[in-house]
């Protein structure tokens, strides 16, 4: 497993382009616009795109969707909780924010503990509601990708439609803090961090 990191769109969500070395297939978590540079990616490093995967269904997360869709023959995967949101501008925000109105439906809808496999990569599905109600983290091997759940030093906004301070903190407490303390941690915005790191640290934790 291997990936990069692009922040991408006016908000500079981070997208991973996470590919398996061998097959070259791959996983794009949160392409949250700018679909040139990400096409552009793709071509040069030859990567066989097999799906997206969104950590939820926010404006600035999802901009490169639909023209990943109709580019590459691609799986998009979202969880249940946030499926209504990716098919309503007014709800995942693309009417205000961003440069592309979004609505579409997701080909897959996605719930707690689900693995997805591409190539010889396997990853977990971990439900952490709290941002969203479909707020979602990807784990795969040593790594957790976390959306907007948990930044470095800080954790996301609840103040969105289906946010709840009080669900993003259980989350994260018996979500995430219970994977080992050498996990990376990947987030939405931002920097990268560790379990360790932000469990002694995070002062949304303490
Ligand atoms: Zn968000
Ligand atoms: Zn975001």
């Amino acid at each position: 497993m291997k990936f990069i990191r692009i922040p991408l769109g006016i908000y500079q969500a981070n997208c991973y382009v996470v590919s398996d070395e061998e097959t070259k297939k791959t996983a794009i978590i949160d392409p949250g616009g700018d679909f040139n540079t990400l096409k552009q990616v793709i071509e040069e490093k030859k990567l066989s795109v097999e799906c997206v995967i969104l950590t939820h269904a926010h404006a600035d997360h999802i901009g490169a969707v639909l023209d990943l869709k109709n580019h590459c023959d691609i799986e998009i995967m979202v969880h249940d909780g946030d499926y209504d949101m990716l098919k309503n501008k007014r709800i995942n925000h693309s009417d205000v924010m961003g440069n592309r109105i979004i609505e579409m439906e997701a080909d897959k809808k996605l719930k707690d503990n689900d693995t997805i496999s591409v190539g010889n990569m396997e990853f977990i599905v971990i439900h952490t509601p709290g941002h969203s109600k479909g707020s979602i983290c990807l784990k795969i091997d040593n790594v957790v990708f976390t959306g907007d759940t948990l930044f470095a030093g800080s954790i996301g906004r609840t103040d969105l439609k289906g946010g709840s301070f009080k669900e993003i903190i259980k989350s994260i407490k018996e979500k995430l803090m219970i994977l080992s303390e050498d996990t990376k941690v990947y987030p939405g915005h931002g920097p990268s961090t560790t379990i360790k790191e932000e469990k002694e640290n995070n002062p949304f934790l303490q």
